[in-house]
């Protein structure tokens, strides 16, 4: 490792090591040579060293010139080496010009021979051999050698271009073919690369680039020229084939992984244009996330948030529309990843309900939740009801109600001001299952409603056989109210029926006063939304709530 670490600090620094070397040769066969004279022969072989060193640096011309330059050194007419006299002399001085000359000569050869063969396996490393570009290790040692982009509407980006028609090709042709192609490829693709952008062959059948510190209106721009390079037919022994091809392009800003995590994105990004049979693909270091190596990762990353309390909670009010007073909060989880900034819950909640993970969230939700609820009752915020959103895999556990009521017990809440909503779409297979632990919950006095109301398609009658006490009509219907016909007539009917099954109804995403008006007029009981109030931490709420003596809207 470290020979190879000396060769290669040499050979990049190898024009000065030759310029500097001219003279220091020079210099050291003049010393030598006094030496030689003034010792009367004894230092002779000290001559070795200036002729062994003008091989190794020169090769084969430079170990021959230093063992000639050497010897004239010390030949007869300029200093005679030993004291022998005459015809002695010169048969001496002729063996030993002789051994310096073929020294270095031999030396030159060897130190030139082993030199090549030490460029050729170190470019061998860093090269595809059929292509003669550069391969996957050297863009991955590119991308290593980014700096940050500082610049927000800047990005880095690896591209992976694949011929998904290389295997049909390949068994027809041979691999030459696809050898070809690659070739021909990268050819075309660096006539609309800058100079700088080099092209690598990055597996049998890809290629790859990297675009550093460049916007998304120009990366659009590039990828559509070099998506113009893919059409023309590819040549191969006269024959014209046609190669099919799609890029994927990963978008990242920050260096925070290993190399070889940018280009394998990159890859994953062109199986999706593939798949979704589009040229290329763009994948944002978010999209990333979703891939499964990066689920596992982040569930790892859920659990130690979880240890270290980095997911935290905003609260967003329920007011009640007849008297306009605040009724409760719903609990919505937050989490500022350390690497990927925001995640929704949206992203790693669906993830994290397909392993055990979902119970520690949502146990993690009800206790943070009930102690905020102390809190606010010790400041006069009282007679509230905090929500919780949990999952049916909770439900499956049949410790669940039991835990519940510890953790009511615990911070001596009523049951009362407890909700769990559960979605509607949770409810879609056989209910039957969890029937007895909703039925355990509402024994115990907490209010069960069904959240996203709507977006399933099971009616109110269907789910009153569940022993739930509230309605939560979805988004999507309350938005565009009182404008959308359709909505007007889902939530009227929502509305009526909810009432009649003797349960309550809360609208949420609630955004505009006509919608607030329009469910007041209809006797809708609770409202939640953006217009109201946003989801905010807790020093915010209670801001807001202390301004406006308990009223979240007038
Ligand atoms: P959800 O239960 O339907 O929560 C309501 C979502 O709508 C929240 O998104 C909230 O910020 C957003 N929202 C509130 N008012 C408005 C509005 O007027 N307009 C619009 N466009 N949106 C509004 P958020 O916080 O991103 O949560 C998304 C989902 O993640 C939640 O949907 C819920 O299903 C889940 N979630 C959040 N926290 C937890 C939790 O602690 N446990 C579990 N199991 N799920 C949670
Ligand atoms: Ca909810
Ligand atoms: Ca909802």
């Amino acid at each position: 490792m470290y020979f190879v670490k000396i060769f290669d600090w040499l050979e990049n620094h190898i024009k000065l090591i030759k310029l500097i070397s001219i003279p220091l040769i020079l210099l050291l066969i003049t010393l030598i040579s006094l030496i030689v004279h003034l010792t009367e022969g004894h230092w002779l072989h000290l001559m070795y060293i200036p002729v062994i060193l003008g091989g190794i640096i020169y090769g084969f011309w430079g170990g021959l010139i230093s063992g000639v330059t050497g010897s004239i050194a010390i030949s007869p007419l300029i200093h005679s080496h030993t004291d022998a006299q005459g015809l002695k002399a010169v048969t001496d001085w002729i063996e030993h010009a002789g051994s310096f000359s073929f020294i270095g000569l031999f030396i030159g050869i060897f130190a030139g021979n082993a030199r090549r063969y030490m460029l050729r396996t170190k470019w061998e490393a860093v090269h595809d051999k059929p292509t003669g570009l550069p391969n996957r290790l050297s863009l991955e040692k590119e991308v290593e050698e980014l700096l940050d982009t500082k610049d927000p509407d800047k990005h880095h980006y690896t591209i992976i271009a694949i011929i998904k028609n290389s295997r049909e090709l390949e068994s027809a042709f041979g691999p030459e073919v696809v050898n070809s192609m690659i070739g021909q490829l990268a050819g075309r693709l660096s006539t609309v690369l800058k100079e700088s952008i080099k092209v690598y062959r990055t597996h049998f059948d890809q290629i790859g680039i990297l675009v550093k510190n460049c916007n998304q209106n120009k990366i659009e721009e590039l990828l559509k020229k070099l998506e113009s390079r893919f059409y023309d037919a590819f040549e191969f022994e006269d024959i014209r084939l046609h190669g099919d091809i799609f890029m994927g392009i990963f978008k990242f800003d920050q260096i925070n992984n290993i190399s070889s995590y940018y280009l394998q994105k990159a890859s994953s990004a062109a199986v999706k244009a593939i798949k979704s049979n589009k040229r290329y693909f763009i994948m944002t270091m978010s999209e990333a996330l979703q891939t499964s190596a990066e689920n596992l990762k982040l569930m790892g990353d859920v659990k130690e948030a979880l240890d270290k309390e980095q997911i935290y909670f905003h609260f967003q009010p329920k007011i009640n529309l007849s008297t306009g007073k605040l009724h409760g909060f719903e609990a919505l989880m937050r989490w500022d990843h350390p690497v990927y900034g925001y995640i929704p819950p949206a992203k790693f909640i669906p993830r994290a309900e397909e392993s055990t993970l979902i119970h520690r969230l949502t146990f993690y939700t009800i206790d943070k939740g009930l102690a905020q609820l102390l809190k606010w009752n010790d400041k006069g915020i009282k007679d509230i009801r905090l929500a919780v959103n949990i999952s049916t895999q909770n439900l499956a556990d049949p410790d669940f109600t039991k835990k519940v009521i510890h953790l009511l017990d615990l911070y001596g809440i009523d049951g009362k001001y407890l909700e769990l909503e559960i979605t509607e779409n949770s409810f879609m297979g056989d209910i039957d299952k969890e029937i007895p632990a909703l039925k355990s919950l509402s024994d115990a006095g907490i209010i069960l409603s069904i959240d996203d109301f709507g977006t399933g398609y099971s009616s109110l009658l269907y789910l009153k056989q569940l022993p739930v006490s509230a309605v939560k009509i979805d988004q999507a219907f309350v938005k565009y109210l009182p404008e959308d016909n359709d909505s007007v007539h889902i939530v009227r009917e929502a509305i009526r029926l909810a009432h009649i099954l003797d349960m309550e109804v809360v609208a949420e995403g609630v955004e505009t006063r006509e919608s607030l008006e329009f469910l007041k007029q209809e006797k809708c009981d609770l409202a939640q939304g953006y217009y109201i109030c946003h989801p905010l931490p807790v020093a915010e709420i209670e801001e807001i709530y202390n301004k406006n003596k308990g009223k979240f809207v007038e």
